[in-house]
């Protein structure tokens, strides 16, 4: 079997279409245009690299965006503060922090302090919460974004026995909650887990988010599962150059695969793509209209 390719790229840009129409019609009936301010301490390459993207797609989803670099040395009280002023801001209706922050800086304090009906990245522990109870709120956007391509290829995970290989509080956790929301039999693995080969070959689901280029092997994979690639690695090929890889040994894994994510090209535009739609529903609440 040759897998589909779920083509995250094409799925996040035809989103980008019908948020920016959304957008267009708010501030035609209520006069407002979704604003989303976006905080970078420091000088990280990757960050910059996201925060480029984001910014980016920002005004192609017809949004404003309010965006703030400052020096790695910034204080934790001035990021602190500007959390403060956005979190009063009218016009921003979105606050992002990117992440990693210096390490003199508590991120707990600072993604703690950003309103949580702001909070379009959905890390505030309030968000976290409403997703585990099943309340309106805001969903991590990566999690969410993988939720979507899971559904383009197969819209009923009702008793399918979906495997998430990390725990993480802005990926896996939130992710293994979806997938139970949507009936499937959820299994959470991680490091200590036993096995996990012969857990990923139970999966009718699979969704790779470690932090291990490559990890996820071909015969980890059941034939004819979804496969989700959430990992984006750095690594040197042999021949010395810079090169973007999953957890998941594609090549391979696409031999068994019924339908998977590429990377680059997968979940990373569907990240983006749903941070978009959380500062739409952001502001659709503000203004108290319906979208
Ligand atoms: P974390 O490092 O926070 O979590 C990694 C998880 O993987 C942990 O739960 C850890 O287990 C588990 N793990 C580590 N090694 C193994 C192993 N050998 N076997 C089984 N489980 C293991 O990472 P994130 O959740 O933040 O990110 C995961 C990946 O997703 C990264 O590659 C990151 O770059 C990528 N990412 C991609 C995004 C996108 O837009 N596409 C967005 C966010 C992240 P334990 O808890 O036991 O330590």
């Amino acid at each position: 079997m040759v897998a589909s390719v779920i083509d995250g790229k094409k799925i996040a840009n035809e989103l980008h279409v019908e948020i920016r129409a959304k957008a267009d019609a708010l501030a035609a009936s209520h006069g407002v245009v979704p604003g989303l301010a976006v905080v970078l301490v420091g000088e990280d390459p990757a960050s910059a690299v996201y925060v480029r993207n984001k910014v980016k797609a920002t005004a192609e989803c017809g949004l404003k965006s309010f965006e703030f670099k400052l020096p790695a040395e910034t204080s934790e009280a001035e990021v602190l503060g500007i959390v403060e002023r956005l979190n009063k801001d009218p016009d921003v209706h979105g606050i992002l922090v990117q992440l990693p922050l210096p390490k003199h800086i508590d991120s707990d304090k600072v993604l703690g302090l950003i309103d949580p009906d702001k909070d379009v990245d959905g890390f505030h522990p309030l968000n976290a919460g409403r997703l585990s109870v099943g309340l309106p709120g805001f969903v991590p956007c990566t999690p969410r974004g993988s939720a979507i391509l899971i559904e383009k290829v197969q819209p009923d995970l009702s008793g399918l026995h979906a495997v998430v290989i990390g725990r993480s509080n802005i990926v896996g956790k939130p992710m293994a909650q979806l997938l139970l929301q949507k009936n499937a039999t959820v299994t959470i693995a991680h490091s200590r887990t036993k096995d996990l080969p012969a857990v990923c070959r139970t999966a009718d689901i699979l969704v790779a988010a470690v932090g291990r280029p490559e990890m996820v092997k071909a015969d980890w994979v059941k034939p004819g599962a979804i496969v989700i690639d959430v990992g984006i690695n750095r690594i040197t090929t042999p021949e010395g150059k810079g090169k973007l890889v999953g957890d998941v040994a594609y090549a391979e894994c696409a031999e068994v695969a019924g339908a998977i994510t590429p990377v680059p090209g997968g979940v990373g535009p569907m990240t983006i793509a749903c941070l978009m739609l959380n500062t739409l529903d952001s502001a659709y609440r503000a203004a108290g209209a319906t979208v």
